[in-house]
């Protein structure tokens, strides 16, 4: 084939925002940089074609203005940017999802996008990498790219530490594989993209997903970027939560609440046992048997019910899910049905 006679590509880039009002149109910007620069490099066997599916889940600043400002100004040299607006904070797994089913759907009328990129908002998915996402595919044929970082400099190291605990636990227990420092940074082909849109759950954990689905995976490996602008959305307590959710895959307070009610038991009765142990090689016994059997039934107590709570994870899933509500709700978009 020549030069002109490349075959056209399109391609989606899926972005979940949640208030980056600060960051929509850098993003933009360097995506559309490089756009250019790998149509003007010659270096691929076919031409690419971006258009973008904002997703703002339920922002409380500037984001959805932004995003339509973006809108206007994509109309006018023909560049489709579509965007899904919720009606409240649904979770970025709410808004991967709402983009990947409209890319499987198709935007812009006619057959759906061949490509789909998902990337998040704040720069730390740097779009510079998108043209070397595309070679390897290009080259290797795979159905998916995924970025998957080698440090997590500028990390909290505490952070890092259960990251990599997480991960270890997730591979050693679940039937997925999932790579440590993978991220939502991810090129995929329509196949793929249909495949995860048709997954009903409405729990959803996408890295889990995403290596659920199966497909050729090639990794890019890159250094950790920080964010450009605003803040991380995740708290200690949120991505802990994330973690368990991503573990179990599949919840309620109460039955939260009594998992951790009996690992508190279980551990005051193990520190209880220690404490009677030294108290009896100091001090001698008091009333044989006593101390030790209470310390039994505290324990296995304890563990009772932390094993009740965990189950109650699973039962709590099961409820939500048998109820089948929406994973988010759309309150306003551009797209056409
Ligand atoms: N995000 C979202 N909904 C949320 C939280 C985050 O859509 O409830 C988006 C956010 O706007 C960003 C991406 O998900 O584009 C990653 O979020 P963040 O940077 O807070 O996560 P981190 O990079 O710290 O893991
Ligand atoms: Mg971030």
């Amino acid at each position: 084939m020549t030069a002109n006679e490349k075959k056209t590509m399109r391609v989606d880039v899926i972005v979940p925002c949640y208030n980056e009002e600060e960051n929509i149109e850098v993003l933009f910007d360097r995506v559309q940089a490089e756009e250019a620069r790998i149509a003007a490099s010659g270096g691929y066997a076919n031409s690419y074609d971006f258009s973008y599916i904002f997703v703002d889940d339920g922002s409380t600043d500037g984001t959805l203005e932004q995003i339509k400002h973006l809108a206007d100004k994509g109309a006018e040299d023909l560049t489709a940017v579509k965007y899904i607006s919720f009606s409240r904070n649904f979770g970025k797994e709410a808004a991967i999802y709402a983009g990947l089913k409209a890319s499987a759907k198709g935007t812009r009328g006619g057959r759906p996008s061949d490509l789909a990129i998902l990337m998040d908002a704040d720069l730390q998915h740097p779009p510079e990498y998108i043209g070397e996402m595309i070679r390897m595919m290009e080259e290797t044929g795979c159905d998916t790219v995924a970025a998957r970082r080698v440090n997590r400099k500028g990390e909290p190291k505490i952070r890092s530490a259960f990251a990599r605990l997480f991960y270890k636990l997730m591979n050693r227990y679940c039937d997925i594989e999932i790579a440590d420092g993978a991220l939502d940074f991810r090129l995929m082909s329509r196949a793929m993209v249909k495949t995860i849109a048709e997954m009903p759950e409405t729990q959803r954990f996408s890295k889990g997903i995403f290596a659920w689905v199966g497909f050729d995976t090639r990794w890019l490996e890159f250094e950790n970027v920080t964010r450009f602008a605003g803040e991380t959305k995740w708290s200690v307590w949120s991505l802990t939560r994330y973690a368990i959710d991503g573990f179990i895959d599949f919840a309620d307070s109460p039955l939260k609440f009594a998992g951790a009610f009996g690992g508190i038991v279980a551990t005051g009765s193990a520190i209880y046992l220690v404490v009677e142990i030294i108290k009896t090689i100091v001090m001698g016994k008091d009333t044989p048997g006593y101390a030790s059997t209470i310390c039994l039934i505290l324990f296995f107590g304890g563990v009772i019910i932390a094993i009740l709570g965990l189950i109650g994870e699973y039962i709590g899933r099961m409820y939500l899910e048998t109820k089948g509500r929406p994973v988010y709700v759309e309150k306003e978009s551009n797209i056409e049905e």
